[in-house]
């Protein structure tokens, strides 16, 4: 494929967004694939990586085993800033539920939206927000909740967008 796979525009835009100082968010833990991958970026700064699930977290421990830089916290994103005092380079929320699990522990609009607000107050002047959203996990009401906040936003303050194949069907996408 010629334009990045979902995956691949994150980890490029992560790669554009850190250093290897960087103070960064995993928002949503799950099985850790993002944790890792930004373990493996930013080796002399710190991330914190929040899940609502112990089990997920424990998993994610033993994936990031070689890593001494990774905060795990069992809490929801939703209370970020009672662990997080550093402004932050960049935070990722990969949305929904953890697959081959229980899909009612999933993300919920109203703390998704309570966690972004809080990590729009933490992120550097040069920082992201990488959002990847799943629409059918919730009949779309979780995204329909976070493009009417993120419509809220000046445009003189942030630059956003929107990365979509638009040829497949209600594939997942990311807002940045
Ligand atoms: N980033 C993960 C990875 O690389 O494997 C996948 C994340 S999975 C799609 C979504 C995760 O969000 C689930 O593990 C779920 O437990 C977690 N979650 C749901 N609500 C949450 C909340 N309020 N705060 C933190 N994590 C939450």
């Amino acid at each position: 494929m010629i334009l990045s796979s979902l995956n691949k525009f994150c980890h490029e835009t992560i790669i554009r967004f850190t250093n290897n100082k960087s103070i960064v968010i995993d928002a949503t833990c799950g099985n850790g694939n993002d944790t890792l991958y930004l373990a493996s970026q930013i080796k002399n700064g710190k991330i914190y990586s929040f899940d609502i699930q112990q089990e997920a977290i424990d998993k994610a421990k033993v994936k990031t085993s070689e890593y001494n830089n990774i905060n795990y916290i069992v809490d929801s994103h939703s209370n970020l800033d009672k662990y997080v005092v550093e402004n932050i380079d960049f935070i990722i929320f990969n949305l929904g539920y953890l697959p081959h699990s229980d899909s009612s522990v999933s993300t919920k609009y109203e703390t998704t939206i309570e966690a972004i607000k809080k990590s729009l107050l933490l992120l550097n002047s040069s920082g992201c927000v990488y959002i990847t959203i799943y629409t059918k996990h919730d009949n779309h009401q979780e995204e329909h909740g976070i493009l009417d906040y993120i419509n809220t936003l000046s445009k003189y303050e942030y630059n956003i967008l929107k990365y979509q194949f638009l040829n497949l069907d209600e594939a997942p996408y990311s807002i940045i």
